[in-house]
């Protein structure tokens, strides 16, 4: 699945193919043009989803054999069973159900500002948002469409990436950036073999690699090593910080016994990097980086920033959230294998308020299409990552004797926050992770009150944009059914109009026709008499002519003196052609009322005449 996986690629139809990274995420992240974004979107799915599908049923059978011969339920339970709590699915819950706010309320902004874009023919204002709008290809970080959602447009963020390039950074200074950020704690450094064997750029000698970034222990307490195609831009120097926490972990807790070597619950392990990347991101830190120019942050200027970290932080809880409930569902058969793809969108529209921009059937795989999915790697780790990196944010802060809004907070040199966090590396796996999570911040839950607590000047911001706007949070009695789109247009005459036009439309030709009908039979009455008359004059004048003929002793003939369509001919000729032409006219318009009676049947019953347009892009 994972080599499938990779190996995916979107070919144009003339021209050259294009994998995932970087060309298909970029499609995803800087194209504006909906059919563009659809293309590639649809792409990926075909590429990927549709080949993984049989393979998945298979997968899914396999791993609940390997789980049950270790005395799980099912490959679910023994995923979950890293968390050591009975009680798991429900404190993911209620974590959800705490940060659902924040996410409906972005979800809404975001959804207004998608339809002034985009217009009402690709997005309702008050339904699900099309899921390939949002700049990512799952609508998992939708920070790429930062400019079409930025609250003070006229106080753009500087571009790092922009800033970065003209400052001549490489793959490797980018390392180094994170290195010294991590030293500055009072943290291990990386050895020199470390730098040797990693790969940090794409292999130029024509190897096909995957390039989803990792990080990797191979356990004999000296080599560790980062796998990844950086390129230069803000997204991989974030990406890197976040793979420089691993490494961290990895050597921390190296001297402890193997089973040890891993945090006290895989989101642990998840939050370290992410923790850094709080502070290295921070306003403050950019700029004593050199990274940024403009010395101050004013309050519009902080509410774009954060809005900047939302798109990637808040967009991302219930997708986070979501993956690993769908993959439960699947090992415990909740979810059977006949609805797999549409199970998969019944839960991406209920947390996450998307639907796909096109109909999909079950020869498609969407979830497939995520790498996390086909790489078989569990995702709560990623949900409660999120909550606990800020829970060890606002510690670290405290710790480094910060003051001040969350958000503005910069740990680096800080000593102290760095022991801080150093304890807790150095612990790995030995400990259960509420006890080690008390030692850090002084609590042994984790709760989501520091997320919001970081991202309160926002949602500040953002409930009273929404009231303003007077914005119906959620997606209320909206489905993801193309069905019911299908009848909002239809097409009659080769133009759209709505249903209820379309059917007046058809009763006014009917009528035309049965007038038309009439005129007929009234025109065929009328010749029927006029021809009676004119037959019986034409006998008495050629009674009258052949007494002329014999009188005056011509050999004339008599000339014809009726005409049918512009040609002389006998009235007898001409009163046959007419017929036959009325003839022709009565079968035409038979036809024609024929063809509309069946036109209104089919309105009736349903429509393949009748296309659903709203989505269509060819
Ligand atoms: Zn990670």
């Amino acid at each position: 699945m994972k080599t499938t996986y990779n190996m995916g690629q979107v070919c144009l139809n003339e021209g050259p193919c294009m994998p995932l990274e970087p060309d298909l995420k970029d499609i995803m992240a800087t194209s504006r043009d909906q059919k563009e974004l659809l293309w590639a979107w649809q792409g990926w799915r075909d590429a990927v989803g549709r080949l993984l599908r049989g393979t998945f049923e298979q997968y899914v059978q396999l791993s609940n054999k390997a789980a049950r011969l270790n005395g799980y339920r099912d490959m679910g339970a023994l995923w979950r069973a890293k968390y050591e709590s009975d009680k798991l699915e429900k404190d993911l819950e209620q974590l959800f159900q705490e940060l659902q706010p924040l996410y409906l309320n972005l979800h809404a902004y975001v959804r207004r500002a998608l339809y002034r874009y985009y217009g009402p023919e690709v997005i309702d204002v008050k339904g699900p948002i099309p899921a390939h709008l949002l700049g990512n290809m799952w609508a998992q970080s939708w920070v790429k469409i930062l400019d079409l959602v930025l609250p003070f447009p006229k106080k753009p963020p500087e571009d790092i990436t922009k800033i970065m390039r003209s400052q001549h950074w490489n793959p490797e200074k980018m390392f180094v950036e994170a290195e010294k950020f991590i030293t500055s704690l009072g943290l291990l450094s990386t050895p020199p073999d470390f730098w040797e064997n990693s790969m940090m750029e794409r292999p130029t000698d024509g190897r096909e690699v995957e390039c989803h970034a990792s990080a990797w222990d191979f356990y004999n307490s000296k080599d560790f090593r980062i796998k990844k195609c950086t390129e230069v831009t803000t997204e991989d120097l974030l990406s890197i910080f976040h793979q420089m926490g691993h490494i961290q972990y990895f050597m921390q807790y190296k001297n402890l016994p193997v089973i040890f070597r891993a945090g006290p619950n895989p989101a642990f392990e998840e939050a370290v990097g992410s923790v850094i990347t709080l502070s290295a991101f921070s306003h403050k830190h950019l700029l004593n980086r050199g990274l940024l120019s403009r010395q101050h942050q004013d309050s519009e200027e902080e509410v774009n920033f954060l809005m900047g970290i939302a798109l990637d932080k808040i967009a991302f809880i219930p997708f986070a959230y979501l993956i690993d409930l769908y993959r439960w569902k699947v090992f415990d058969g909740t979810i059977q294998k006949d609805n797999y793809n549409l199970e998969w969108w019944n839960l991406r529209l209920k947390y996450q308020g998307l639907c796909p921009p096109i109909p999909r059937t079950e020869d498609d795989f969407d979830p497939g299409a995520k790498f996390h999915i086909s790489a078989s790697v569990s995702y709560t780790r990623y949900f409660l990552s999120l909550v606990l990196q800020f829970q060890f944010q606002e510690a670290l802060c405290k710790a480094s004797g910060h003051v001040g809004p969350l958000h503005r907070c910069d740990i680096y040199n800080s000593k102290t926050a760095g022991k801080l966090l150093e304890d807790v590396l150095k612990q790995g796996a030995s400990k259960p992770w509420p006890e080690i999570l008390q030692n850090i911040t002084g609590k042994t839950k984790m709760s989501a009150e520091a997320l919001k607590t970081y991202f309160k000047p926002l949602m500040n911001w953002l409930v009273t944009e929404n009231v303003r706007q007077g914005e119906i949070l959620g997606w209320p009695d909206f489905s993801c059914s193309f069905e019911e789109k299908e009848t909002d247009k239809v097409k009659f005459l080769s133009l759209k109009l709505d249903p209820d036009q379309a059917k007046l439309g058809q009763w006014v030709l009917l009528a035309l026709s049965f007038v038309m009908f009439l005129v007929a039979l009234l025109l065929a009455c009328r010749l029927y008499s006029l021809e009676k008359q004119s037959l019986a004059q034409d006998t008495s004048a050629q009674g009258t002519s052949r007494q002329d003929t014999s009188s005056q002793d011509t050999s004339l003939k008599t000339p014809p003196n009726s005409y049918f369509l512009g040609i002389a001919m006998k009235p007898s000729q001409v009163a046959k052609r007419q017929w036959i032409l009325l003839g022709f006219c009565l079968i035409l318009m038979l036809c024609s009322i024929g063809l509309i009676i069946r036109i209104f049947t089919q309105h009736h019953r349903k429509p393949p005449w009748m296309s659903a347009e709203w989505w269509s892009w060819d």
